[in-house]
């Protein structure tokens, strides 16, 4: 297998994480498309060679997970020995190699402690109230004698109201970032599509400032009684078909499946016969729709939250993301199904009607809500462009659709390591995270 070399020098950065560190937890960060099983794979495969002994256990939390994990690595490494271990599956294989249900292996975990990596993909979906799981996981491998490497692997390494999944703090599972590949570094050296945003018609936006807030995201019900609302989903409906003549293949993102049933039948009066997937939705039947999609025969998906994780369709060209969120990882969990590259397209068109972008930001800066994101200069995170209405940072020099001058770069404190420009007292940069340290002396 051909690696990019980007995928290549991520390798690189694991293996010697790996072989010369002693903090025994870390996390990769790759965004969706850029080929992280190919990195997930190609790291075991050289760690076996490098230490031959080398026993890998690869943690899953559902059945499927489990599965799509050893098929994963089958495909990038077809000679891989991998054993599944999992109860749901009813096979308990136990190989150099083993892909393994969490839950399974736990009640097992004393008489097959002899790991000497361990990794979880998907990260973020590790709830806190779980992490104590996979401590137990770990620290039962310890006490017979191991000293395991967990190593994670995300795309969305944050959550919504705790911040990084990854840090020194004591409940936390990962405790360092051992290498992220940054979204727009993949855009612009052609290896990610690039993700186009341009107003949608504010009428058709619904407002959620009277719905309450949980933790994580907003009241479902609450959101539903707002959002599930035919006239809603026609201004969203009309809209969408102003700006594209629906020549794009589309996928709908609704906030329930009420409002996702609306959908089905405004497009349908429309002319337009999508289908709706949810979780409910048969298997075989949902391979079908996706199979359709993919290959132009269906230029329309309809789902809630369904599309998201480990869905893959390059096909894609725009996202109408109708469901307002408090989560950065799942806002950028689906913009991710945008970022393939695929002939048939140079960008992926995105139409928020859920100010999710208004709260999190452009897709190379989106975060957790943090009141330190706001600065002395600006209150909001975007600017529009006057002449192309494309979305862009607020402190963005120029419109990359159409070259418009937006900012003047007096106004804006440039990084020195990604050139991306920050608010002129940003302690750090919005979009690589380093210290901009000529800016640290304003907060003396
Ligand atoms: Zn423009
Ligand atoms: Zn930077």
């Amino acid at each position: 297998m051909e690696l990019r070399p980007y995928q290549q020098e991520t390798v690189s950065e694991l293996i010697n994480f790996w072989l010369l560190n002693n903090l025994n937890a870390g996390l990769c960060v790759l965004p969706t498309a850029s080929g992280k099983t190919v990195v997930f794979a190609e790291f075991i495969r050289e760690a076996l060679l490098i230490k031959p002994e080398t026993k890998v256990l690869i943690l899953g939390h559902t059945q499927e997970i489990v599965e799509q994990n050893a098929e994963k690595l089958i495909t990038v490494w077809p000679e891989a020995n991998v054993g599944i271990y999992c109860a749901g599956l009813k096979r308990k294989e136990i190989k150099q190699v083993t892909s393994a249900s969490r839950d399974s292996i736990i009640k097992e975990i004393g008489e097959f402690a002899d790991w000497d990596i361990v990794i979880v993909d998907e990260a973020h979906l590790i709830s806190p109230e779980l992490t104590t799981r996979y401590q137990f996981i770990i620290s039962t491998i310890q006490l017979h004698g191991k000293k395991p490497f967990l190593l994670g692997f995300t795309a969305t390494p944050f959550r919504t109201k705790s911040g990084n999944i990854y840090g020194d703090d004591d409940n936390q599972l990962f405790k360092k970032l051992i290498y992220q590949k940054r979204i727009d570094e993949l855009q612009s050296t052609g290896y990610l599509c690039p993700l186009r945003a341009v107003v949608t018609d504010f009428k058709a936006v619904v407002d959620t400032s009277k719905v309450r807030r949980t933790e994580q995201d907003f009241v479902q019900t609450e959101l539903q009684a707002v959002t599930a609302i035919e006239s809603v989903v026609t201004g969203i409906v009309q809209d969408w078909l102003n700006k594209t003549n629906a020549s794009l293949p589309t996928v709908f993102y609704a906030s329930s499946v009420q409002q996702a049933e609306i959908f089905a039948d405004v497009l349908k009066i429309f002319g337009f016969d999508f289908p709706l997937i949810t979780a409910k939705t048969e298997k075989t039947l949902r391979k079908q729709w996706l199979n359709d999609f993919e290959v132009g025969e269906q230029n329309g998906l309809i789902n809630v939250a369904t599309l998201t994780t480990g869905w893959d369709a390059p096909r894609l060209s725009c996202i109408v993301m109708a469901r307002p969120t408090l989560s950065p990882g799942l806002f950028l969990q689906i913009l991710g199904r945008g970022l393939r590259l695929h002939k048939s397209k140079s960008e992926t068109l995105l139409l928020d009607y859920g100010e999710n972008i208004q709260r999190f930001g452009v897709i190379e800066r989106i975060g957790p809500i943090m009141e330190s994101r706001f600065y002395h200069d600006e209150k909001s995170l975007i600017i529009v462009c006057p002449t192309c209405e494309t979305i862009a940072s607020v402190y963005q020099l120029e419109c990359d659709a159409c070259t418009e001058t937006l900012r003047h770069e007096d106004d804006v404190s440039v990084c020195y390591e990604c050139n991306s420009p920050n608010d002129r007292y940003a302690k750090y940069c919005e979009v690589c995270g380093v210290a901009l340290e000529e800016n640290m002396g304003f907060y003396q």
